[in-house]
């Protein structure tokens, strides 16, 4: 048994040393933390008091494999005691970076290539910036360097991948934004048309997208929508950027989200489920025509790198949860799944007529509130509720939206997601 005041104790020394991120800095201040984690199995997490609750969001759209998984555990400490870690910079490198990067050409989309391995999203979302306009310095047109990118989109945290964010608030957040990065609106391949040509299509770079915009609200693009954009990306010679760091390693029902396009993209940042959060990992791929310019062309250092570019353990790591993801068949889960949610959600619309538009592909769901006659927002009282009842979810209320998001991990059983559900609809009625 816990000593009853260490949760006090936790809460105090959290208050006042534990700087949050994304995290609402008075709310933590007054009340400190919500939940302290401490174990995880499956889809639930445990917290100090005992308290078992349902992951519903994979904890940040991340956890595809599930909690408590022990084979990761012991890869990561053989590789550890092994070769924790050395260089990958110049030409040292090391077994299991070779073996992962080949691993990922196997499985990506296209003709995607070599990989330059980040420790997570925001760096893969930069990295792939400034290995875009390094390919058109390659190529003999360094004004192209202009980023496009959607509104609603979320790509990280980084000072490009901030700028790059479509979701106004986080950009806002620093008012200092890195120049060159322009949005569009996020289900029109007409305004993108527009913006292409107003700006010179010379002096643009790359297009980047999320296949499901994810942090901004679960967003579906309209049918045709990709297939237009990266016609026009071939019309204007623009390099397309594909952001699989949330609907990458299954999470949609394929193993890449541009997969149900069925669109070749020049370059992929993926992180999250790659380690399914058991390791910090990310990395940007390249197309065969991209890695051709940088190995044929490139006569100076490639001068961009990150101490863990390539870690051991984490590549290590990452081997063996996408051996699981493939011998547990977990993205033919998530499709099936994924339709159960949908249908789940369509359910729960039909009860509550304050429901708007209910959405998903694979396993990320939202349900989407039109409740334009108040000033309160429904979503982050219903997420509250729901926490009580033993589900985790998010609210999304940037843009005036007012939404609750859904993200298990692919593991989910058929059992288990009618629970989830089944929480979600007695939260709903609770609240309203
Ligand atoms: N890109 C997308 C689509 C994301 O959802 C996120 C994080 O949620 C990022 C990039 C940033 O990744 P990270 O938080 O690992 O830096």
């Amino acid at each position: 048994h816990r000593n009853p005041n260490l949760q006090d104790e936790l809460s105090e020394l959290d208050k006042k040393y534990f700087l949050h991120p994304t995290s609402p800095i008075q709310q933590q201040q007054e009340h400190g933390p919500a939940f302290i984690f401490t174990r995880g199995d499956g889809i639930y997490l445990y917290d100090l008091s005992g308290k078992k609750m349902i992951d519903g969001m994979s904890s940040l759209w991340n956890v595809n494999i599930g909690h408590g998984r022990e084979e990761l555990g012991k890869v990561a400490k053989e590789q550890m005691s092994t070769l924790a870690f050395s260089s990958n910079f110049a030409t040292f490198s090391n077994e299991p970076a070779i073996r992962l990067a080949k691993k990922l050409a196997d499985i990506s989309p296209g003709d995607l290539q070599s990989t330059f391995f980040t420790s997570g999203g925001s760096e893969a979302n930069d990295t792939a910036y400034k290995l875009a306009r390094h390919y058109w310095i390659l190529k003999g047109q360094p004004n192209r360097k202009k980023i496009i990118s959607r509104t609603k989109s979320y790509h990280g945290v980084a000072i490009g991948s901030t700028s790059a964010t479509g979701l106004k608030p986080f950009r806002d957040f620093t008012n200092s934004l890195a120049p060159d990065f322009l949005h569009v609106n996020h289900h029109s391949s007409n305004s993108l048309r527009e913006l292409i040509e107003k700006e010179g299509p010379d002096t643009i770079a790359a297009f980047i997208t999320e296949p499901v915009q994810g942090a901004g609200g679960v967003h579906i693009a309209p049918h045709n929508y990709f297939k237009e954009v990266k016609e026009l990306c071939e019309e204007y010679d623009i390099l397309f950027i594909t952001d699989e760091v949330i609907t990458g390693f299954g999470r949609t029902g394929t193993y890449f989200g541009i997969e149900h396009d069925n669109i070749m993209p020049d370059m992929m940042c993926f992180a999250k489920g790659v380690t399914s959060g058991y390791a910090q990992l990310g990395g940007v791929m390249l197309s065969k025509k991209i890695h051709k310019v940088f190995s044929d062309m490139s006569t100076g250092t490639l001068l961009h790198g990150y101490t863990y570019s390539g870690h051991p353990m984490a590549c290590a790591v990452a081997l063996k949860n996408i051996d699981i993801i493939e011998s547990e068949r977990l993205i033919e889960n998530a499709k099936r799944m994924g339709k159960e949610l949908l249908d789940g959600l369509k359910i729960i619309q039909q009860v509550y007529p304050i429901i708007g538009k209910v959405k998903g592909k694979g396993l990320m769901g939202a349900i989407e509130f039109h409740n334009k006659n108040t000033e309160i927002t429904l979503a982050p009282l219903i997420v509250n509720e729901a926490a009580k009842r033993g589900l985790i979810c998010r609210s999304v209320v940037f843009d005036g939206q007012d939404t609750v998001v859904l993200a298990p991990p692919l593991v989910i059983s058929k059992e288990e997601l009618d629970h989830l559900l089944n929480i979600l609809d007695d939260s709903i009625k609770a609240i309203i």
